[in-house]
């Protein structure tokens, strides 16, 4: 099968030009073009993140208490940290990511009673921090 053939094909399935380009090894200029050439829609997607969840789930392991402890890299700080292609992002924030969908505001850390627990539901941002301290009063901020 041509290559053109096959970037039709992807085309169709529903990729992205970078991902065809590489799976067919072809410049995604040249997905572009014939994607434009047939009419198809860019797909716009949400800015993926420079990491895999699943590297962050490698790199966790469940403990008492429903928290999850980091296996993976630690910073000088302390901070559990992964390793990603656009540098170090803490763990925290990535899993912020993996339980809100969102970029987090200002610095995100544990909410829980576990010193660094990485569990997606129990890390906070400042506005959540905030929200908590207003209810809750300062002793839980
Ligand atoms: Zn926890």
């Amino acid at each position: 099968m041509s290559a053109r053939a096959d970037i039709i094909r992807l085309l169709h399935a529903g990729l992205g030009n970078k991902a065809i380009a590489r799976q067919v090894h072809v410049r995604h200029q040249t997905v572009a073009a014939i994607r434009a050439e047939l009419g198809l829609p860019n797909i716009v997607r949400p800015a993926t993140a420079p990491y895999s969840e699943d590297a962050f789930w490698q790199r966790t392991q469940p403990v008492d208490g429903g928290h999850l402890n980091w296996t993976g890299h630690y910073n000088s700080t302390g901070v559990p940290c992964l390793r990603t292609t656009e540098g170090m992002h803490t763990a925290y924030r990535i899993a912020f990511r993996i339980r809100w969908r969102r970029d987090p505001t200002g610095p995100v850390k544990p909410g829980c009673d576990m010193d660094r627990c990485v569990h997606p539901d129990h890390v906070e941002d400042q506005p959540m921090r905030q929200l908590y301290a207003a209810i809750f009063g300062e002793a839980a901020a």
